[in-house]
This record gives C-alpha cells, structure tokens and sequence, in this order.
C-alpha cells in the first residue's frame, strides 16, 4: 500500500490542484473532455456499486467487513469523487459551491414541517432528488 502523506485540511480545491497536476503531468488534459470524465465517472459508480451487489441491506458502519473490502470501498468512493471534482473543474463548475447552494434548495423544497417521519413512514429518501 503506498504511504498517503497527511494532509492538514483536504479540501474540494485541493482535490482539484491535484487532479489538475496529475494530468497536466502525464499529458493527459487532451483526454479528459466533459464526456469523457463523465463516461469515467459513470464506469466508478459501477465499480462501487459492484462492492455492494448481492450483499443485500448492510449496517452501518459496515462492522462485519474485512479491512481489505473497506480499503477497497474506500478506494472506489475515491475514484467517483476524484472524477467528480476533475469533471466539475474542466465544465468550469465550483463544485462546493454549487453543491451549498443545492442543499440550500433541497431544504427550501423539503421543508422540515413536511419532512418530519415516523419509525415505520421513511422507506423512501427523497433528499438528493
Ligand atoms: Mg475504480
């Protein structure tokens, strides 16, 4: 496994210098259009989604996993992420931002009075709609 150093504070703009260097680095800009980021974010979402498939409902926390499934977890939900924020950065999207902004309207459109739920009423979770 390689040796991550530690970052102070990791942040979307950080993400987004070190995907834009890694790149840059490889000559890899010439790649990476808006289609082509998405169609490779689209392939990582698979990629985490095959992590869960077959394993039915699971905890959270996921306590009964091996430490290799959750480094494997956690290298797919890294992927999904880094391709997010390289996609948001090449559509010229502040990623942050917009993602502060849409929370802002997910509550203007599920106000709490209308949200509030019993133990047997929340099968459905509208919220990133
Ligand atoms: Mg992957």
């Amino acid at each position: 496994m390689t040796d991550v150093p530690e970052e102070e504070n990791v942040t979307l703009d950080l993400l987004k210098q070190k995907m834009a260097e890694f790149a840059k680095e490889r000559e890899w800009d010439k790649f990476h259009s808006p289609r082509n980021l998405l169609l490779a974010l689209v392939g990582e979402v698979g990629e985490l989604s095959e992590i869960f498939q077959w394993k039915g409902e699971v905890p959270k926390g996921l306590p009964d996993w091996k430490e290799e499934e959750k480094l494997h977890l956690g290298e797919e939900l890294s992927d999904v992420l880094l391709y997010l924020v390289r996609l948001s950065d090449i559509c010229g999207i502040d990623l942050g931002k917009a993602a502060l902004r849409k929370v802002q309207l997910n509550a203007t459109k599920y106000p709490l009075t209308l949200c509030k739920t019993t133990t047997t009423d929340h099968q459905t979770d509208s919220s990133s709609d």
